[in-house]
């Protein structure tokens, strides 16, 4: 009867995974890294997965794991131990909720299992809320497609000071494509869970990734291409038949969970996860990080949709009954916001939210896939960040691999200061696209493409200051990176400033 309920649970997805070969645990079983997020003044979550002797077979049974916490980072003042289990439904992923820790210091943790240990990781917990804090420092990165570059911009990331890691969506693709590619998936499109992790596994082979992952805690949400290219909720471009599609994106939210430093709460309940969530740093700064894929409404006049998903004269863009982020996280969004009380309030998302006009020859277009496509639910966003009592609110986002800054202007006033944190590989748009975007959008302030890296976003009491830092070419290991811009946005003024 338990066997029985429990195939039925998981479904047919489980079954391909089950009956591949079992191997025994590999003589690195941490091949895979470590990694810490979803830090609190008091605990943080610590991450791993075991790995077998053959990276296409599976471990069988549960299996203990044991792991510290210390305040040194040779591990001699150790301040939390324990054992874990590593369970095959879980794909021996392990999700330590570490808790009881000293608020704003770093920790350095290690799991051990049969003897053998994993690298040293480190990580850092949050400022106490009531605390006042003169600065934090964040990295914002997006768009990582293994095939198109190597991650020396990880490398890079983890040598920063940084309070947290800000991922913003695209950790894996789900597809192949683009110019001049350095290496490969080996595999096509993956719609099973034993498929979408060994594309987890194949990208979190990476030495770079792991890198950053040991050296800072990372907070996530993610976009399209962890499950598929421009999903919306239960519709795939890729597959009509929207019971199949929740089928495939239940086994991409399981092996996203499964491959992130999460909290047990954030567990996938078949095709749903609730990754929205908020984080407090002290008395400077409010995170809201949100999920604009697992609710929004279809694009709108699908029927109009060409390869470039650009809309023209489609009514249907304005209905305000249109969501990106569906009523509940709206509400909770718009609770938030006027809640707020530290001094800056910061909103972390999948893809650029200033409206960008597309359009050519006096035609007004606007790209279907973005919040361009949903401009009644930017507009309630907007009305709660203009509600909040907190008068400096930054939006930071990915997707659209280039970076972007920009001023986010309600009936021509800015509300609130925009920046994009370009791609960690993925390529971006043609440079005379961007040009004429820029000349036709003038509260875009600047546009960048061509350059792959990522943002740090340095946070002080008056003041937030924006960095990109981009590779020289991601088709090179080891490229050298440098500071390509800054800028910067005055508390209580918000908009960009060239610096
Ligand atoms: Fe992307
Ligand atoms: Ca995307």
């Amino acid at each position: 009867m338990h066997r029985r309920s429990f195939l039925a649970g998981a479904g047919a997805l489980w079954l391909p995974a089950m009956a591949r070969a079992q191997a025994p645990l590999a003589e690195q079983p941490f091949g895979l890294g470590v990694a810490s997020g979803h830090p609190s003044p008091t605990g943080i979550v610590l991450w791993t997965r075991l790995m077998a002797t053959d990276p296409s077979a599976t471990l069988a049974g549960a299996i203990p794991v044991q792991w510290m916490v210390a305040e040194d980072e040779a591990l001699q003042k150790v301040v939390r131990s324990g054992e874990a289990t590593a369970d095959a439904r879980w794909a021996h992923s392990l999700h330590v909720e570490v808790e009881g820790l000293r608020p704003k210091r770093p920790y350095w943790y290690r799991f051990t299992v049969q003897g053998k240990t994993s690298p040293i990781g480190r990580t850092c917990t949050a400022p106490d809320p009531r605390e006042h804090v003169p600065a934090l420092r964040f990295a914002l990165a997006s768009c990582q497609q293994y095939e198109q570059g190597y991650f020396s911009a990880l490398r890079h990331m983890a040598a920063e000071e940084l309070t947290a890691v800000l991922f913003v969506g695209d950790y894996i693709y789900d597809i192949s494509w683009g110019r001049e590619l350095v290496r490969h998936h080996g595999t096509g499109r993956p719609t099973m869970l034993f498929e979408f992790r060994d594309r987890y596994a194949l990208y979190k082979s990476d030495r770079d990734l792991q890198a950053a992952h040991a050296a800072h805690p990372w907070i996530v949400t993610w976009d399209d291409h962890e499950v598929t290219d421009d999903y919306t909720s239960d519709i795939s471009p890729a597959d009509p038949d929207p019971a199949r599609f929740l089928a495939q994106r239940a086994a991409a939210y399981q092996a996203f969970w499964e491959h992130m430093p999460l909290p047990n709460a954030m567990q996938p309940s078949g095709a749903s996860l609730r990754l929205y969530d908020r984080y407090r740093f002290g008395d400077l700064a409010e995170l809201h990080v949100l999920d604009d894929r697992q609710y929004r409404s279809h694009h709108a006049c699908r029927a109009m949709l060409a390869r470039r998903k650009l809309l023209t004269g489609c009514d249907e863009r304005n209905d305000p009954a249109r969501t990106m982020l569906g009523a509940e996280q709206e509400m909770w969004l718009a609770d938030g916001m006027k809640r707020a009380s530290a001094r800056w309030n910061v909103v972390a998302q999948q893809t650029l939210m200033a409206e960008v006009d597309r359009g050519r020859d006096g035609q007004h277009s606007y790209w279907a896939d973005g919040w361009d496509g949903y401009p009644a639910a930017r507009r309630l966003l907007l009305d709660a960040v203009a509600a909040s009592p907190v008068r400096n609110t930054l939006v930071l986002g990915g997707d659209v691999h280039s970076f972007w800054a920009a001023d986010l202007e309600r009936d021509r006033a800015v509300l609130a200061t925009e920046f994009v944190g370009g791609s960690i590989t993925s390529q971006g748009p043609a440079e005379a696209r961007v040009k004429t975007l820029l000349s036709r959008n003038p509260h875009l302030r600047y546009g960048r493409t061509g350059v792959n890296g990522y943002g740090l976003v340095t946070l002080e009491p008056g003041s937030a200051q924006v960095a990109f830092r981009t590779v020289q070419s991601v088709k090179e290991m080891n490229s050298p990176i440098s500071t390509l811009t800054r800028f910067a946005v005055e508390s209580g003024r918000p908009g960009v400033q060239r610096v």
